[in-house]
């Protein structure tokens, strides 16, 4: 986070709080924590990006989605730089953004960079007397596991 915005990088900031994941529609881009920098180089604004994980296709996604918000909002030159170290990790998402995350059924990450095998909150009943079903869910980034209470399915937010 820039603690010196100026005015001009506020208004991009904002504009990028809009812009949501492909897969996970709730969070927005900044909810994820993947928005490392934002730089005004004359007329160029640059948006320094850090994926959530590699080679996970919505990260193209978001790209692209983040330029068209921004040219939607009358900037006409735009660069998305990607940086990958250092790595994110999930301490780079919000609580807010793991609370959504929570309310819209998928289990957010812990700490624990590994795909855990048990122990994963059930983002149904709370829970954490659950199983690891596939280590891949409905997409790459998502791990499926299943809840041996309420035994309903959940995904888990799988990233590196
Ligand atoms: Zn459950």
């Amino acid at each position: 986070m820039v603690t010196t915005a100026t005015i001009e990088e506020k208004k991009i900031w904002s504009i990028l709080e809009t812009v949501t994941d492909p897969e996970v529609p709730v969070l927005t881009v900044t909810d994820l924590g993947i928005i490392r920098d934002v730089k005004i180089n004359d007329e160029e604004i640059e948006v320094v990006i850090t994926p959530t994980y590699t080679g996970c296709p919505a990260m193209d996604m978001i790209a692209a989605n983040i330029k068209m918000e921004l040219l939607s909002n009358g900037y006409s030159k735009i660069k998305i730089t990607s940086v990958l170290s250092p790595a994110w990790t999930t301490d780079w998402m919000s609580e807010e953004g793991k609370r959504k995350l929570k309310q819209y059924g998928i289990a957010p990450p812990d700490k624990r960079f590994s795909i855990p095998k048990d122990g994963v909150e059930c983002p149904q009943c709370h829970s954490s007397n659950t199983k690891l079903v596939s280590e891949f869910g409905s997409t790459a980034c998502k791990a499926l596991y299943q809840c041996n209470d309420c035994k309903e399915p959940f995904d888990y937010f799988k990233c590196h």
